[in-house]
């Protein structure tokens, strides 16, 4: 019998774990079991946990729940490399792959075909992606106090580097604002997604999405790591001194996406970041010979968070995500620029 080597022989699977059974100053890989699969096996989920040597926050960071958006893991690789658990108060616990089925599959969706992001907190003997869903929130989410779950664009779409957050609220206003993004978006978090439910049971959360599905983007990589070490010191869990990036993050009160009424040939005119005027022509469709079908102009003046880049259109395609500019006063409420206030403000998802 030929006994196969496998380097990770060494990461012991668990079903739970107390964070107190962790050495102080120690940092582990384990895998956390969640459900079996049809040959009776186990999906597994990784975990790296670095438990410092004073009490502290638990810091949770999460990535790749859309199995197809990989930026974040890099993230979360990086941030691993960088913190040393002999020198963290509190602890971190780090989740690369929140969906490893999807991950597997190069899929944004689990392997039942639902969207986990939409499907949370779960259910205890719900459906395949509700049961996973749940032993996630039960065996993962229940230790953090914080929580910086990582993003990307979806298929055939890009990304600026932009944090969804609740920004009435002081508990994670700051925490968007320490990340340093292009853009912040004013973002309750809808139900079903993994920072609303997070939010529900007193996580402290947001969501920063991290430019473009299916690859490492080695800048949007550092931004988003240095993003996460500078809430980590100002929780004061790392004694790294924050660093600054030039320029503010240009704030957004609310956001949605246009969707094309015809189909044919898309193409789309403004780049990322770019802020547009009401009335600029923002996208086209002609049809397969190249003639003009239908010229798209911004409804008002707003700022290209994200972006079509997939000339295949059906109708009903998305074309720009268009992010509306607004204040938050002293008091938390947010503004919109013709002074109404929210909270019912539309709002894209990602
Ligand atoms: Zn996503």
């Amino acid at each position: 019998m030929k006994v196969s080597t496998h380097r990770q022989h060494h990461v012991q699977i668990v079903e739970s774990f107390d964070l107190a059974e962790f050495e102080p100053g120690s940092t582990t890989k384990l895998r956390v079991s969640m459900v079996g699969n049809g040959i009776g096996g186990l999906i597994s989920l990784p975990v790296v946990i670095l438990r410092g040597v004073e009490p502290g926050p638990v810091m949770g960071l999460t990535a790749a729940i859309h199995g197809n958006e990989l930026n974040g893991m890099r993230v979360i690789q990086k941030v691993i490399a960088h913190v040393k658990p002999s020198r963290i108060r509190g602890t971190v616990i780090c989740v690369p792959v929140v969906n490893v089925p999807g991950y597997l599959n190069n899929t944004r969706h689990f392997n039942d075909g639902y969207d986990l992001n939409r499907v949370m907190p779960g259910k205890r003997g719900g459906t395949n992606s509700q049961v996973y869903a749940h032993r996630f929130m039960e065996r993962i989410v229940s230790h953090f106090d914080y929580m910086i779950d990582l993003h990307t664009a979806s298929f055939g779409r890009i990304n600026t580097l932009y944090v969804r957050a609740d920004m009435t609220n002081p508990d994670t206003a700051w925490m968007a604002l320490c990340q340093q993004p292009q853009i912040v978006l004013h973002n309750k978090g809808a139900d079903g997604t993994l920072r609303g439910a997070a939010m529900d049971r007193g996580v402290k959360s947001i969501t920063v999405e991290v430019g473009n599905p299916n690859a490492f983007q080695s800048d949007m990589v550092d931004d988003g790591a240095t993003g996460v070490l500078n809430v980590l010191s100002r929780l004061k869990m790392i004694e790294d001194s924050e660093h600054q990036h030039p320029g503010e993050p240009v704030v957004c009160v609310s956001s949605y996406w246009m969707y094309t009424e015809v189909g044919g040939v898309l193409e789309v005119y403004p780049q990322l970041a770019a802020r547009i005027r009401k009335g600029e022509v923002v996208a086209c469709v002609r049809d397969i010979y190249g003639d003009l079908i239908e010229e798209y102009r911004a409804p008002e003046d707003g700022i290209i968070i994200g972006r079509s880049t997939h000339p295949v259109n059906q109708t009903g395609s998305r074309v720009i995500h268009l992010g509306i500019e607004g204040t938050i006063d002293q008091h938390n409420h947010a503004y919109a620029p013709d002074g109404s206030t929210d909270p019912d403000l539309p709002n894209g998802t990602d």
